[in-house]
């Protein structure tokens, strides 16, 4: 007999409760958690730009026997392909051995984060100090990269269409970039600006050096811009470039940070660029884990999310419909009934319930840390502006899929709803006739140089999309 009242019982059948991890996991689950997160630090340490993170993801899929393969190549049952997209973008195939038209299984991130790209003429010279001048990339919060260690990542390509790839910041022994700020005694003006108005976009230069070149007597070379001059040579030491070839170059200032365990419990990960590699992961593991399902599973890791999605690796270009087009060819099916048929988790991240802030949440709707991988059914700004707005259908395709699979899930809303908003790629797949819904890891400090994520939260992901495309 249970001691339980009436009341007490229906309100236990009738109401909904949000799962945590930690009061519905085993021990041995949470041990399996923090144990996985250790291969998705490595894989974020080695992904901090989008080129970085396509390398990482090839040597995750080669790993698990995928192929290269090129646009146009033949597709048969049973493959396991990747499509390297410039470098800058990535799509992971897996090709079942069902019906093509029953449609594919589709796990869709983006593997760039924000930002300081450098402009095409960065290299410059004031009072004795060499700069980079940046131009950002996504939406970030100014004040945050002031003052902090920053590293240099990216590829030049030379006069002659040689490719450099630079990465200066991060190794142990690596000298570190920085931009400065004022200091507090001198800072009564700035401290009067709005928090968005006292950094700006042509204030973000980044100090390189400070010394002029010697010449060959030692003594300082009497040409002016000496500091510039000291610089572009080391550079040309290096890498053997000029400053001509700054403009074929893609070169992006990164937190020197590398990813480390925040909280004594160290059941956090703190990070640059969990937005959004923290859903890329665990849907590339996910695709692996479920190597021997039927279905046609693809993983689309695209750049330029944080920008639009415009562009050739970004998720509005048509190549991830010209797969399946050749998906559906190869395999002998109608790509427009493949389409219909097909199903896609928009990966992206969500933001976290942050108890320091709670005036910008909702907690109610917002996602919980700990509390598993979010589904946000819309994003959106203003009224749900340029949202996907899933159909209430698929959600319940997705909420029974990952109830069967013991996921932990919880809805998660971007924030209150006249505080701002977001959008991510969904909306781009389904567009295309594709049903397509958000689910992703919550984040703190989203877009920060150093955001932070819960390793359990990070689990369900992988979960979720192993589940996903079993
Ligand atoms: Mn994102
Ligand atoms: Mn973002």
């Amino acid at each position: 007999m249970s001691d339980k009242t009436k009341g007490q019982m229906m309100k236990e059948e009738l109401f909904y409760k949000k799962k945590n991890a930690f009061e519905t996991k085993t021990q041995d689950e949470l041990k399996a958690a923090k144990d996985y997160a250790v291969g998705y630090a490595e894989y974020l340490d080695a992904s901090k730009t989008e080129r970085e993170a396509v390398l990482a993801s090839i040597e995750l899929l080669e790993k698990a026997g995928y192929k290269a393969y090129n646009l146009g190549d033949k597709i048969s049952a049973g493959d396991k392909l990747y499509l390297n997209n410039r470098g800058k973008g990535l799509f992971a195939i897996k090709v079942g051995t069902e019906n093509i038209e029953n449609g594919v299984r589709i796990c869709a991130a983006h593997i760039d984060s924000p930002r300081l790209d450098l402009k095409q003429h960065p290299l410059f010279e004031n009072d004795g100090f060499a700069y980079f001048k940046t131009h950002y990339y996504g939406g970030i919060r100014k004040y945050q990269w002031a003052t902090i260690p920053l590293a240099l990542h990216g590829v030049v390509l030379k006069a002659n269409g040689e490719t450099v790839n630079v990465r200066i910041g991060d190794e142990a022994g690596d000298p570190v970039l920085c931009i400065t700020d004022l200091l507090p005694h001198l800072a009564k003006d700035q401290n009067q600006k709005p928090l968005g108005q006292a950094f700006t976009g042509e204030g973000l230069n980044v100090i390189l050096g400070t010394s002029p070149y010697f010449e060959e007597d030692g003594k300082v070379t009497p040409s002016d811009e000496k500091v510039k001059l000291n610089i572009m040579i080391m550079l040309n030491e290096k890498y053997g470039i000029t400053e001509s070839d700054f403009i074929s170059a893609e070169l992006s200032i990164v937190p020197a940070q590398n990813t480390v365990d925040v909280g004594l419990d160290r059941w956090l990960l703190g990070a640059y660029g969990h937005d959004d590699r923290v859903c890329a992961y665990p849907a590339l593991t996910g695709i692996i884990e479920a190597a021997d399902s039927a279905k046609t599973c693809v993983v689309a890791l695209a750049d330029k999310e944080e920008v639009g999605s415009d562009g050739v690796a970004g998720m509005q270009s048509c190549l991830l419909f010209d797969i399946i087009d050749e998906l559906a060819k190869n395999l002998g099916g109608n790509t427009n009934v493949v389409r219909m048929n097909s199903k896609c988790l928009s990966a992206d991240v969500t933001a976290c319930h942050d108890p320091n802030y709670p005036e910008v949440s909702e907690k109610r709707n917002a996602a919980i840390l700990h509390c598993g991988i979010g589904m946000s059914k819309y994003t959106g700004s203003g009224g749900k502006g340029g949202t996907n707005d899933c159909p209430a259908e698929f959600v319940s395709f997705v909420r029974n899929l990952f109830d069967g699979e013991g996921v932990i899930w919880q809805t998660a809303e971007l924030g209150k709803v006249d505080q701002g908003g977001g959008g991510t790629v969904a909306k781009y797949i389904a567009n295309r006739n594709i049903d397509t819904v958000d689910v992703g890891v919550p984040v703190l400090s989203m877009h920060a140089p150093f955001e932070l994520i819960s390793k359990s939260d990070l689990y369900e992901a992988h979960r979720a999309f192993a589940a996903f495309c079993k």
